[in-house]
């Protein structure tokens, strides 16, 4: 698409999918708007069922030049939840969601945090729902401190590895100073998906190798 800025035509990507029913589409643009280097562009989807209109916006980044910035409505696409995860007494998911939202409004400085605080709820009530004794302990603890201390057998060293550095990009995310320069939301959100991956894992191995006694005669 192309739009006029300060007398000059300036060219956007058109969107590809629709936000509404995240379906590969192309839209059929309606408008659209430019004001203080932003460009709102009106937009309707084509899938028969869906037909919603949406709004995308750009940010003007030279004379001719504008960057997909992100949907201002519609809804971004949850992750899969590991039945585990989703069974899970914690508000892991709802923090996520709220984080992913963010995110997918373009709010990345916001994003961040979310997902650092996402990882804290999940690390910490799967420790308590795995051990109650922990209940009243570990809230208040640094989340760091918790990962060192509770997932100390051989068979979480991935899971441990996992959390550390999902925590030490979702820190560059939350304080002042970034520590990891070639690191981005991108692989924080690909980190948390590994950790439910591997928790499913730990706990399906769990499961099978407790419950299923030999039936053969010594
Ligand atoms: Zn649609």
């Amino acid at each position: 698409m192309n739009f006029n800025y300060k007398n000059f035509t300036v060219y956007g990507e058109n969107p590809s999918n629709c936000p509404h029913c995240h379906r590969d589409i192309e839209p059929i643009q309606i408008s659209t708007y430019a004001e203080k280097d932003i460009c709102y562009s009106i937009w309707k989807c084509t899938f028969r069922e869906c037909g919603k209109a949406f709004v995308a916006s750009y940010k003007i980044t030279g004379q001719r030049t504008s960057e997909f910035v992100g949907f201002l409505d519609g809804t971004p696409i949850a992750p899969h939840w590991p039945e585990i995860i989703n069974k899970l007494n914690s508000k892991f998911i709802t923090t996520y969601m709220q984080a992913l939202h963010a995110e997918y409004l373009g709010l990345d400085e916001i994003s961040g945090m979310g997902f650092r605080k996402s990882i804290e709820y999940l690390v910490k009530d799967y420790l308590i729902q795995r051990d109650s004794s922990l209940e009243g302990k570990i809230e208040d603890s640094l989340l760091a401190k918790v990962i060192g201390e509770n997932f100390t057998l051989s068979q979480e060293a991935d899971l441990k590895d996992l959390l550390q550095r999902a925590t030490w990009l979702g820190n560059d995310m939350t304080h002042y100073l970034k520590y990891h320069d070639n690191f981005d939301i991108l692989d924080l959100k690909e980190l948390i998906k590994l950790v439910m991956d591997e928790i499913h894992s730990i706990e399906q191995k769990r499961h099978y190798i407790a419950n299923i006694q030999s039936k053969y005669k010594k």
